[in-house]
């Protein structure tokens, strides 16, 4: 009986060697040929950026707006960012993609403004492995000066556990970044391990309240807490604060009594191409 027993199991143990590896293989071999795929959609001008505007409610109007990377794929169509950054980072593929971002956002304001609308200002996501690049402030410079337009058309997105390492070099960075008049923004802010005197130390302008606590925010009490806890402390550092995810009344009323005015999210609008930005949001706000 037990010999039965065992071969049953060494046979089973047998075919799950054999699916994971074929699972590997097949992932491996995803990964690859999503790889080349990566390396032609800069070539191949498949990359593009959505627009979504972040309004200011006191005044309502659109305080800045975020643009977010998509790359039209051939064959699977529209891919969103979290699909394929991470590949980026890993083969290093990210700084192509972050220069094309960087200049592209530029271009696009440069056009908006040739059009006539009165553009906010743009918020650019950066990458942990662009923000340690020792070229970044060069490139961005660079970037500036080829489009001319001036660095206070800038919010550059960085994360909280980019600011955790190599603590004198991102003070010099930022110093860098503040020189030319770009913004910076904390973005996902209360996922990372926050410590509130980094946020002082270096002198962040906006903090943006992660999408996971503003979505739970009517029913679990620990993330209300925390985001009435996020707004006093930014508002006694005198940082502004950026709801994220923001889709229903509740939420924005919720926030908008604790003290929070700007808002990101699809109650206000997702984010959109180009073309979309300029008929439903410059119209609008541009008349
Ligand atoms: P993020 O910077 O936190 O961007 C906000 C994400 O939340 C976007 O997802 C946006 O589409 C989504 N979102 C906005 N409002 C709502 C809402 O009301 N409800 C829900 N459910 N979602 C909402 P997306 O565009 O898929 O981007 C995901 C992430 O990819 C971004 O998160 C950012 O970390 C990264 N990313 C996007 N563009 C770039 C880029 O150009 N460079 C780099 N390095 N990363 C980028
Ligand atoms: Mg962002
Ligand atoms: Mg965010
Ligand atoms: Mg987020």
């Amino acid at each position: 009986n037990s010999d039965i027993a065992m071969y049953h199991a060494k046979k089973k143990g047998r075919n799950n060697c054999q699916f994971f590896k074929s699972e590997m293989n097949k992932r491996a071999n995803e990964r690859h040929s999503m790889e080349v795929d990566l390396r032609n959609a800069l070539k191949c001008s498949e990359l593009l950026l959505h627009y979504q505007p972040i309004v200011n409610i006191d005044d309502t109007k659109v305080y800045s707006m975020e643009a977010l990377l998509r790359w039209r794929h051939p064959k699977n169509g529209l891919i969103c960012p979290t699909k394929f950054i991470r590949l980026a980072e890993e083969t290093g593929m990210i700084a192509l993609i972050g220069e094309w971002v960087l200049r592209q956002s530029c271009l696009q304001i440069k056009a908006w403004r040739e059009q006539g609308y009165e553009v906010p200002k743009l918020a650019i996501n950066l990458s942990a492995i662009q923000f340690r690049q020792k070229t970044l402030v060069a490139d961005i410079t660079r970037i500036l000066d080829e489009t001319g337009l001036e660095g206070h058309c800038l919010i550059l997105e960085i994360t909280e556990s980019e600011l955790m390492e190599n603590v004198e070099e991102v003070v010099r960075t930022l110093q860098q970044l503040r020189a030319l008049g770009i913004e910076i923004s904390i973005d996902d802010f209360g996922t990372g391990y926050s410590s509130l005197s980094y946020l002082k130390r270096y002198q962040i302008n906006t903090l943006k309240i992660d999408r996971s606590f503003v979505c739970d925010i009517s029913d679990n009490p620990e993330d209300t807490a925390i985001i009435a806890a996020i707004l006093a402390m930014a508002d006694n550092l005198k940082i502004h604060v950026v709801a994220e995810g923001v889709e229903t009344e509740e939420q924005l009323f919720f926030l908008a009594s604790h003290g929070c005015f700007r808002f990101q999210g699809y109650y206000f609008s997702e984010p959109l191409p180009a073309p979309e930005i300029e008929s439903r949001i410059w119209k609008r706000i541009n008349p």
